[in-house]
């Protein structure tokens, strides 16, 4: 990643690629939610993107830490359902803690930390209870490990993070929900995906392989 401020352009393929994915997997995200939830997460998600797809320019050409506050909170506007305020928090915290910095591996590494913080508390969840925290928690100490370590160039770093968060994505199949809609069926949420931890996967997934061509 580049030292100056990232710029306008990957700003906008970075909510292009996100939007994308959900236009391209809502319909994969509300069936996951119609087995365990009440069938909404995919309209929920998409509702949200396409309003960032209307504002993507005047998003695109700020720096990013303003960026991702206005992101977040036109997500926790938009998407309603559980999932809204919580991408919604999650956007707008990594903002504020990122503030005027350039976003580079250690600078996203703070943010994710904070923003995970914050969803934790919104959700008054940890992971293992079979949210999107089951992705996004796993994701985010790898990302410090990687940092700790000096570990890999960015593409090495995309791929390992998308690993991560397909194999945290799995790992909620064995759950038992505890929180949100799904905790309503006990143990018979067992034996599925979580709708919200997919989502995140899909959207880290989105921009790991935009990072990993990114020159
Ligand atoms: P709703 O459950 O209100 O219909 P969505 O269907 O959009 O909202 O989102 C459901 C997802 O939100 C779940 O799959 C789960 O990942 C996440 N979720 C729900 N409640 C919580 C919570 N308390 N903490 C963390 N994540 C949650
Ligand atoms: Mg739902």
């Amino acid at each position: 990643m580049p030292a100056d401020a990232t710029p306008p352009a990957w700003h906008r393929a970075a909510i292009d690629a996100c939007v994308a994915t959900i236009a391209a997997e809502a319909d994969t995200l509300t069936e996951l939610d119609s087995a365990i939830g009440d069938g909404d997460h995919g309209t929920n998600l998409k509702r949200g993107f396409d309003a960032l797809a209307a504002e993507a320019d005047t998003l695109a050409d700020q720096p990013t830490g303003a960026m991702l506050q206005r992101a977040g909170t036109t997500l926790a506007n938009k998407v309603g359902g559980a999932s809204g305020a919580l991408y919604g928090s999650l956007l707008m915290m990594m903002g504020r803690q990122l503030g005027g910095r350039p976003l580079d591996p250690a600078t996203l590494a703070e943010a994710l930390g904070q923003g995970v913080e914050m969803v934790k508390k919104r959700g008054r969840a940890e992971a293992g209870e079979k949210t999107l925290l089951d992705v996004l928690v796993p994701v985010q100490r790898e990302l410090d490990r990687a940092v700790d370590a000096g570990e890999g160039d960015r593409a090495d770093l995309a791929h390992r993070l998308r690993a991560c968060a397909d194999n945290a994505l799995e790992s909620t199949r064995a759950m038992t929900a505890t929180k949100g809609r799904a905790s309503y069926l006990g143990e018979r949420s067992a034996g599925h995906l979580d709708p919200g931890a997919a989502s995140a996967c899909l959207l880290i997934g989105a921009l790991a392989d935009l990072a990993e061509d990114r020159t």
